[in-house]
């Protein structure tokens, strides 16, 4: 269970209406010569979108959701006969997946320096295989406890180390999983945020809660504290799926703007309805363009990274009222 909107956060500099950030998750070296691109092609590939968008928009700046050695293949099981025997099917992986270490980050330096070279970008963690055996593959934190958990981010931090990544402490968790053993995992390797809960559809107010995938309950526009104050939740609320007017609800509600992208477009027969693409690569120039538009400088411009540094600089607020 999350906690209620309990404290303040300060998170919106003074001056400031609302925000705005950009997070990618799926990121990682698969080129288009493998299964499918998710960065791995540089400038060629969906990170030319990202940089294309952070050059034509001075202050935008993005989050990228990496995970340290992807091994999925499919999302979905091919293993028909073994995926519809419940209980056996827990114990297996139901689709092929990557050897270890294929895409682990240290071994791919050109991506790498691709990534960290980006300007105004900062990078997350995504995971370290997204994948899990059982019929949700790409739901890597299901029913591990603590200290698996722990294992698995502390492997992943040491790969980001390894690969000389300088991350933000938080995570996006693949499928948007979050159980309680795994916030409290967090907490014992350092991690400060998360963004488990993608809320596209519930209406927009200051007090909405979300109600969609992952974590339930938490505000669908203001950054909150979780887990006894000890990791700040950042909901995505938009998305390519919307209208530019959920966009405008947000801001005027004196909201973060979040808006979310995937890197994988399409994987075998599965399409993600927000892989970032040529369209939505021009959506989101016409949505920023707007923005930048209609609200100039009462806009922050900022990353989930800076929110949460910012937060956490100032976490002795009054409770909230609620
Ligand atoms: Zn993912």
């Amino acid at each position: 269970m999350v906690d209620a909107l309990r404290y303040a956060v300060n998170w919106l500099p003074p001056g400031k209406k609302a925000a705005v950030c950009l997070s990618i998750d799926d990121v990682h070296p698969g080129r288009s010569s493998d299964h499918y691109e998710a960065g791995g092609d540089l400038g060629k590939g969906v990170l030319g979108h990202v940089e294309w968008l952070l050059d034509r928009h001075p202050q935008l700046h993005a989050t990228l959701f990496v995970t340290a050695d992807w091994r999925e293949i499919h999302p979905r099981p091919t293993r028909k006969m073994l995926a519809a025997i419940p209980g056996l099917r827990d114990h297996f992986y139901l689709a092929k997946i990557r050897p270890r270490g294929a895409m682990r980050l240290d071994r791919h330096r050109e991506f790498v320096h691709y990534i960290t070279s980006l300007p105004r970008t900062e990078i997350a963690l995504h995971g370290l295989y997204h994948c899990h055996r059982g019929l949700k593959i790409p739901m890597e934190f299901q029913e591990q406890n603590c200290e698996e958990f722990t294992a698995l981010l502390e492997e992943a931090i040491a790969i980001f180390g390894r690969a000389g990544i300088d991350y933000v402490p938080g995570i996006c968790p693949p499928g948007w999983n979050s159980p309680p053993a795994l916030l409290d995992a967090m907490v014992n390797v350092g991690l400060r945020f998360i963004g488990s809960a993608r809320d596209l559809a519930t209406p927009v107010s200051g007090h909405a809660r979300t109600d969609m995938h992952g974590m339930n309950g938490v505000s669908l526009i203001y950054p909150q504290w979780i887990h006894d104050r000890r990791l700040l939740h950042v909901t995505s609320n938009f998305s390519c799926t919307n209208t530019i007017d959920r966009a405008f609800e947000i801001i005027e509600a004196g909201g973060l703007l979040s808006i979310k992208a995937h890197a994988v477009k399409k994987v075998f027969d599965y399409v993600a309805d927000d892989g970032l693409d040529v369209g939505y690569r021009n959506f989101l120039d016409m949505l920023l363009m707007v923005l930048e538009e209609k609200y100039g400088d009462a806009l922050f411009f900022t990353s989930m990274g800076e929110i949460v540094r910012r937060a956490f600089e100032d976490r002795t607020g009054p409770p909230e009222d609620v």
